[in-house]
């Protein structure tokens, strides 16, 4: 009989999409797959993902909760995604019936790293595996399995700032992840050895000398192809790609959730006509989509890059783009990145280089990696967890044309793509580490 597992999300892309990523993955290993997700859903992005994959894999099961709500002043923050996760946490629950009821039985769980003391003592009653997926990199894995210590080799400076910040929901939560890890059966992480070997052969000795639970280095995860929703290769802007040179353009985005204010995203446009580079710029001024306006271009980025917009040497869209499709197109020849973990892993794949200005979260541990295999820059002082620090347009633009033309960064993100590929080739890395994870769980 085929394995059934139940897949725990948490709020936001960068945690839906890996987790459907893997699903799509554990379904093409012949496991059945049930879906549980928290409604209602914050974002549309969010929405219309779980949409087309249940559209995709219509043998999925999908078993919806509903949230029950919560005080927000209690988890001191206004970021309305963290403010769904805290909800999630707080409606965990109701997880347990839906989890002991489902036929076939269950033969594991997974659960998105950030749930994770939510849900153990359910899965432990319930005597059902669970296994960690971290969305995240093995090294943020590394700081998660060993809080309140602390790596030698992550600085105290990369670390989130609301982990540092003992009295927060968040380091809450953070500290209770840590404590609860050993009772997990395994940790799924969207990296790959080629990228962090080091970080991996770390945790294996942990493995052996601290009890942690094994590590499987899935990734990196590609992308499903209903993921780019009604972006195509008929976008205007990827026909304006083609029209350009090979590796001669930057690509900018954000990501799903990182807005910057407005006198930001004015220096920014600056630095990019400063760099003396063709760019492709994705706008976000608002947290979450269904919030942002369409029509406000030119009022939000100025008329300095709108000309270079008329000259057809930008191209600028405040919407959801297909970012995989933008990096598999070979006229890109960088990309200006927050370093979200997913972006991180996409841009490896594509051996493009990264200058990775982190926000918040992880994004500074994910910048570190990139620079530790030496095909990323991270711009550390650019903003990171200090608010209302401007950095301005001719500092951006200055590295722009630095990173750009540095050769070295390049050849090695060259070949950390070879090697990524090499990963997800039928028959490579990823298939057998999946192999070895599904054995191991028939074993038992
Ligand atoms: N993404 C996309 N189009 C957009 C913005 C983001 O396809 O306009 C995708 C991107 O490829 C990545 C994910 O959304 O897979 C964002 O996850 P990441 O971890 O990079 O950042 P987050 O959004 O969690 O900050
Ligand atoms: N994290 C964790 N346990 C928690 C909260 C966060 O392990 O209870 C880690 C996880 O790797 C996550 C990272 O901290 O990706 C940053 O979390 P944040 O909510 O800032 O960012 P997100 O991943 O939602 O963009």
């Amino acid at each position: 009989m085929s394995l059934h597992v139940a897949l725990l999300p948490s709020s936001g892309m960068g945690h839906l999409q890996p987790m459907l990523r893997l699903a799509a993955s554990l379904i093409r290993h012949q496991c059945s797959v049930t879906l549980i997700t928290s409604h209602p859903i914050v974002s549309s992005a969010e929405s219309q993902l779980v949409s087309n994959f249940l559209s995709a894999f219509p043998q999925v099961n999908e078993k919806k909760i509903t949230l029950i709500p919560i005080d927000p002043t209690t988890v001191n923050t206004t970021d309305p995604f963290s403010i769904q996760w805290a909800t999630i946490c707080h409606s965990a629950h109701l997880f347990s019936p839906i989890l002991s009821s489902l036929y076939p039985p269950l033969s594991f769980v997974v659960t998105d790293i950030t749930l994770l003391s939510s849900v153990i003592e359910i899965t432990e009653n319930l005597r059902l595996p669970n296994y960690i997926l971290s969305i995240s990199s093995a090294r943020m894995f590394s700081l998660v399995s060993s809080f309140p210590s602390i790596p030698s080799s992550i600085p105290k400076t990369s670390i989130p700032p609301q982990v540092l910040d003992s009295s927060s929901y968040f380091a809450k939560n953070f500290s209770d992840a840590s404590k609860s890890i050993k009772r997990f059966d395994g940790v799924l992480i969207n990296s790959f050895e080629g990228l962090e070997k080091e970080c991996f052969e770390m945790l294996a000795a942990a493995e052996l000398t601290d009890g942690l639970p094994p590590a499987f280095p899935l990734g990196p995860f590609l992308p499903l192809p209903f993921e780019g929703g009604s972006s195509s290769s008929s976008s205007p802007f990827m026909k304006w790609l083609d029209n350009q040179k090979e590796s001669s353009v930057v690509f900018v985005c954000f990501g799903s959730r990182s807005s910057m204010s407005k006198e930001q995203i004015r220096e920014l446009g600056s630095g990019l006509v400063i760099s003396g580079y063709k760019f492709l710029w994705v706008v976000r001024t608002k947290v979450v989509d269904k919030e942002e306006k369409r029509d406000d271009l030119d009022e939000v980025v100025g008329h300095q890059v709108m000309n270079k917009v008329k000259n057809n040497d930008a191209f600028v869209v405040k919407e959801w783009v297909d970012q995989w499709r933008i990096l598999c197109h070979k006229a890109v020849g960088l990309f200006l990145s927050h370093c979200g973990w997913n972006s991180v892993v996409e841009t490896s794949w594509h051996g493009i280089p990264i200058l990775g200005w982190p926000h918040a979260g992880d994004q500074m541990i994910a910048g570190e990696v990139t620079e530790a295999a030496g095909w990323g820059v991270c711009m550390k002082n650019w903003g990171w967890g200090i608010n209302n620090h401007l950095v301005k347009g001719e500092e951006i633009g200055n590295k722009i044309k630095e990173v750009m033309e540095n050769q070295t960064v390049r050849i090695k993100a060259e070949r950390i793509g070879e090697v990524a590929k090499k990963t997800t080739e039928a028959g490579g890395r990823c298939d057998d580490v999946m192999n070895k994870f599904l054995y191991s769980l028939n074993k038992n």
